[in-house]
Order: structure tokens, then C-alpha cells, then sequence
């Protein structure tokens, strides 16, 4: 039988009793997390979202009461009348905040009783990730879960403060719009006004905020919904959330420093100061010493050692001399078996292009000079591992177009990106691998980075044309102005990454504010005038009407919270996830839909093999 709420209020919450709360009176309500019955007594966890009491149903205090008290089950929801009561010494839990005190019961109101549980929220480790998707409400009921909502809610909260502080505004921009060019598949929504017309969801608000600092509003931000229809990596979402902002004037130190203030902020809601500036380093150097775009920094640079070896050396070796020698330390390894020495050429894989050295000492037998300049440069420790990675000679790579040189520093081709991007990819993966030795992602070190510079333009070996490497709004760096046509795939961009331990934050650019130099990028893209105006005219043409300079950047909310709550996947820290294969599996959503509803929009579905 339930009971009825009538005119009872709630006086505190089941985390909130302390022991200076003894003697008082309590009406207490929430969620039974368990119930321990000793026969005479009976023990229940009350849980409310902060924390838990201890109620204790006493043999005095009635027969209706204990029967009551019996006949609860996990996850009822009751409330309690009663007293809070210290605990006796030898019966203190130290491990909860309210450890110290109990709640006896005088009174319980059943309020509503529940059905058998796929799982009970009382548990920790539910390893059923599909069971806690499709019950999510029971999912979030857990402390853990509840956790990670607050810290997203705090670390909002801290960004907004921050960045209003600075001058910014928030400005909503719509969801329904239409396609943008951040370069991913668009969710489309049909018009039922306007048949056979759609509606994209928003990639990102790029144009918007662009707009905006057209507008004269100098200053934007907004907690933006973005929606991509890509296929699903392990840690993306079909739609996330950005801490979006535009600036107008601004140059990439200005914009550095109004991200580092909110991450500043951001980081202070799970107590951690962090240093700023943050370093900043080139796409070129990051590439050189990294191997990849967005360096974890937590373990040592690699570095290049060609210089070691005598060019009959490189012959001998049958090494690429075109190519650098690239030297990877990774720390604490100790001494390894010869099976293990095995592992890691497994581990390197099988690649025509590149070869490993993964026993130095061996290598040191014949070439000792060389080995022992090597340790000159790539210090190792006396515990640490030092392999080296390689070009095979004579092994082509995909034929790309050549990078040429500019500015004071020659710029990489790109079969030493190739390379060095193995090589990255080594160095990482030997960092993973050796994770219990090194420790050095176990610690709370946060080694943010900005990267800067990047090229301007990616080629796409499918299409055989060149893509804008962030979005075609994006500046080119002034001096490379000259090569743009000539040479695009050694022309720099001002485009930026802000990095934390080798995970991507956000991107971001300088904007292109001239209509003849965004006519010039949307040709270099092979974007005839009429494709120009048919995606993207209003938006050249309102580049005519005085748009001032500007820029702007965008970090993923999400990926920032999963990160600060140390969590494993982004589905930890978003309330409502989707699956792997885009699918809301609580709602259970995509479904299709009424035949009215498609007649409505004059949509027939058939089927995709039959287009
Ligand atoms: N709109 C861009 C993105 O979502 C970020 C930016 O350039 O501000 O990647």
C-alpha cells in the first residue's frame, strides 16, 4: 500500500547530518539504497543525490512500523520521520560524511515502490554499458554519475564567469540553418513548408559567430551544440558540446590568453592550478619532435640522429639518407629479454616504409661511434629504452605533391611527415605499452601546448584536390600569401590547437576578412565561382559590407569535463549519450516514423540499395 506525501516537507538532505545535528527531529526522503534486516533490526541506506543516512528501525518501535520496513526493496522511494542519534563508537563508518550518525525511525511513508531492477544503482562497477544507456535514469542515480553532471554543471558555470568578466556576451545562434563547412556529413532536417528543401543542424555556429563579429558584437561566446553525422570513433559523439568564441581585432595571443583564463577557471573547479601561458610550439616542430599534431609532452621528444652516422653507415644499414633517423626514449623500461626486444618489432608492425632498431646494443657492436653519439643526443637514462626508427631505402611511399621551402625554416616534405608520423606513432604506442613503468600518465600532470601554424591546405588523395586543412574561413599566414596558388601544400595557415596530453581541445583561426582573399582560398579549393555563390554568397557578400578582422577558437566541453572528472569515455560525462552506432538506446531513437508524417513532408523512404 502507498502512502500519500500530504503536507510533509522534507527538512534535510540524506548527506547534509552531522554529529552536531544529534537529537534533532527529521523528515528525511529519497531512494532506499539497501536494507540490511537483522530480524530485531532492520537498517536502511536512504540516498538522496547527496549522500546516504542510515536509518535504524528499532524492535520497540512497533510491530506496523518493522512490518513496514521489511516489505521495502531497493530503490523504493520512502520518506522518514525520526531523530538523528550518534552512532556508538565501535559502529562509525569513516568512510561516508555522515558515518558518525544514524536516523531511527519513528515513522516511514512509502511513496513509491519499484519494479525489479535490471541492476541497482547501489552497485559500482556495472559492467553492462547497454544496460546502463537503456535505464539511464537509474544510471544517473549513482553517486559516481551525479558527480560527473555537477563538475560539467561547476566547470559551465566557471567558463561563463570567466569570459563574461572579459567582455563577452552569449549569443544563441539556431539550430535549424544550413549546411556549414567544418567538413563533416550534416544531419539534415526536411522542410515541410518548403518541399524537397532541408534544413542542416549546425557543424558548428562558424558562420554565426562570424557574422556576428560583422555585426559589431566584438565579443562572442556560447555553450554550443554541435552536430556532425560522422561514423562513430570510439570517443566521438553525433552531437557534442563547445565553448564556442569570436573576437574581433584579435590576434592568436589575445585569443591564447581569454582560453587560458576559462581553463584556468575550469581546471580550479577540480582544485588544480595550472601554469599559463601554455608553451607553444609549430605544426613543423611538433611534427619533428612529436611525430604527430597534438604531442603528448608527458614523455620525452624524439630526436633526430641521421647526423650520428657516416653515410656508409646509412648504406650499410640500408637506411634512407634522405630521411631522418628519429631516436625515441622511453623511460624506466629496464633491461628486456630478447622475447620482449621481439614484441616491440611486432609491436612497430611490418611497413615497407620505415624499419626499427629496437636493440641498441646490438647495433652499438658494429656501429659504436655512432651509437655513442647518439646517446649524446637522445639522453637516455641507464633504465630507460632507447629504440631508433628509420626510412628503408628505396621504398617509395604514395606519391603525394612535394612541399617546397619558405620562410627561415625548410619545411618538411612529406615523406619526413610520413616518417616522423610512424614514428610518433611508435612513440606513443611504446609509451602505452611501458604505462606501469614510466607512471607518467598516472599522475594528475596537465602539459597543455598550443600548436600553431598549420598548413593551410590537406590533400585528399581520394578526391585528388586539395581541402581546407580547418575550414576555408580560415586565414593563411601572411607571408605565405605569395605561394598560396603556387605552392599550397607548403602554405602555412593561422590556425591553432590547444592540446592537453595529447588530446586535441580545440581548433581554432584568424578569419579571413577580405572577399578577394576568400575568393582566392575558394578557388585554390577548386570552388568554381557559381559553387562559390550557391554555398557560401551571403556570406561573401557580407564580407563586402566592412568586416572588421576577427577570430576565434572552440574546445569541446565535453572531452574538458571527461578529462577533469578522470573519466574513461565522453558517455561518463554527457546526461543523455548515444551509443557507438549513434543510437539513444533509452529513448530508442532513430526510429522510423509515421507514414502521415513522411506524406507531410513528401519524403518515401526506400531503400539505400536501391538508389
Ligand atoms: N568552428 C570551428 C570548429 O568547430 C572552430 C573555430 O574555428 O572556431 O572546428
Amino acid at each position: 500500500m502507498l502512502d500519500f506525501l500530504g503536507s510533509l516537507q522534507r527538512t534535510h538532505m540524506c548527506g547534509a547530518l552531522r554529529a552536531s545535528d544529534a537529537g534533532s527531529s527529521v523528515v528525511l526522503m529519497g531512494w532506499v539504497n539497501r536494507r540490511r534486516d537483522l530480524g530485531n533490526l532492520i537498517f536502511l541506506d536512504l540516498r538522496d543525490r547527496t549522500g546516504i543516512t542510515q536509518i535504524v528501525i528499532t524492535a520497540d518501535a512497533g510491530a506496523e512500523l518493522h512490518k513496514k520496513a521489511e516489505s521495502l526493496r531497493s530503490e523504493y522511494v520512502i520518506a522518514v520521520i525520526g531523530h538523528v542519534k550518534l552512532r556508538e563508537a565501535s559502529t562509525i563508518n569513516p568512510n561516508i560524511p555522515t558515518g558518525e550518525v544514524e536516523v531511527v525511525a519513528d515513522e516511514l511513508r512509502l511513496l513509491n515502490d519499484c519494479k525489479p531492477l535490471p541492476f541497482s544503482p547501489a552497485d559500482n562497477d556495472i559492467a553492462n554499458e547497454e544496460l546502463r544507456l537503456k535505464y539511464r535514469y537509474l544510471d544517473l542515480r549513482r553517486p559516481e554519475m551525479y558527480q560527473n553532471m555537477v563538475l560539467r554543471d561547476r566547470v559551465s558555470i566557471a567558463v561563463r564567469q570567466y569570459l563574461t568578466s572579459q567582455g563577452f556576451h552569449e549569443i544563441e545562434t539556431p539550430i535549424l540553418t544550413r549546411s556549414t563547412p567544418e567538413g563533416a556529413r550534416d544531419y539534415l532536417v526536411p522542410s515541410r513548408v518548403h518541399n524537397g528543401e532541408f534544413y542542416a543542424l549546425p557543424q558548428s555556429p562558424q558562420q554565426f559567430k562570424q557574422i556576428l563579429m560583422i555585426a559589431g558584437f566584438d565579443k562572442y561566446f556560447q555553450i554550443a551544440r554541435c552536430f556532425r553525422d560522422e561514423d562513430l570513433r570510439a570517443d566521438r559523439q553525433p552531437e557534442f558540446t563547445q565553448i564556442d568564441l569570436e573576437m574581433t581585432f584579435a590576434r592568436p595571443d589575445g585569443i591564447f590568453a581569454i582560453v587560458e583564463g576559462f581553463l584556468t577557471a575550469a581546471w580550479k573547479t577540480i582544485g588544480v592550478d595550472i601554469a599559463t601561458p601554455f608553451p607553444r610550439m609549430t605544426y613543423d616542430e611538433a611534427i619533428r619532435l612529436y611525430g604527430i599534431d597534438k604531442p603528448d609532452m608527458r614523455l620525452p621528444a624524439m630526436s633526430d640522429v641521421k647526423s650520428c652516422f657516416a653515410p656508409a653507415d646509412l648504406a650499410t644499414l640500408n637506411i634512407d639518407p634522405d630521411l631522418p633517423i628519429v631516436a625515441i626514449v622511453t623511460p624506466k623500461v629496464g633491461e628486456l629479454s630478447r622475447k620482449e626486444r621481439d614484441d616491440l618489432k611486432l609491436l612497430f608492425g611490418d611497413r615497407r616504409e620505415a624499419k626499427v632498431f629496437e636493440d641498441i646494443k646490438r647495433l652499438e657492436k658494429s656501429f659504436p661511434e655512432a651509437v655513442s653519439k647518439i646517446r649524446e643526443i637522445a639522453k637516455p637514462n641507464a633504465d630507460d629504452l632507447l629504440v631508433l626508427v628509420a626510412g628503408s631505402k628505396a621504398e617509395g611511399g604514395p606519391q603525394l605533391p612535394s612541399v617546397g621551402n619558405c620562410g627561415e625554416n625548410p619545411r618538411l616534405t612529406n615523406k619526413e611527415r610520413e616518417l616522423l608520423g610512424i614514428a610518433g606513432q611508435f612513440r606513443l604506442a611504446l609509451g602505452q605499452k611501458f604505462a606501469a613503468n614510466h607512471g607518467a600518465f598516472a599522475q594528475r600532470d596537465f602539459r597543455f601546448l598550443w600548436v600553431t601554424d598549420f598548413p593551410m591546405f590537406e590533400w585528399d588523395e581520394t578526391e585528388g584536390r586539395w581541402n581546407a586543412a580547418h575550414h576555408p574561413f580560415t586565414s593563411p599566414h601572411e607571408e605565405d600569401m605569395p605561394i598560396l596558388e603556387s605552392d599550397p601544400g607548403a602554405a602555412r595557415s593561422l590556425a591553432y590547437d590547444v592540446v592537453l596530453n595529447g588530446t586535441e581541445l580545440g581548433s581554432g583561426s584568424i578569419r579571413i576578412h577580405r572577399q578577394d582573399i576568400q575568393s582566392i582560398i575558394f578557388k585554390a579549393l577548386g570552388m568554381s565561382p557559381e559553387e562559390q555563390q550557391l554555398r557560401f554568397g551571403y556570406f561573401l557578400e557580407a564580407l563586402q559590407y566592412g568586416t572588421p578582422p576577427h577570430g576565434g577558437i572552440a574546445l569541446g566541453l565535453d572531452r574538458i569535463v571527461m578529462i577533469l572528472a578522470g573519466a574513461s569515455s565522453l558517455r561518463e560525462v554527457i546526461p543523455f549519450p548515444k551509443t557507438a552506432k549513434a543510437i539513444d538506446l533509452m529513448m530508442d531513437a532513430p526510429t522510423p516514423v509515421s507514414d502521415k508524417q513522411l506524406k507531410e513532408l513528401g519524403i518515401a523512404v526506400v531503400s539505400r540499395k536501391d538508389i
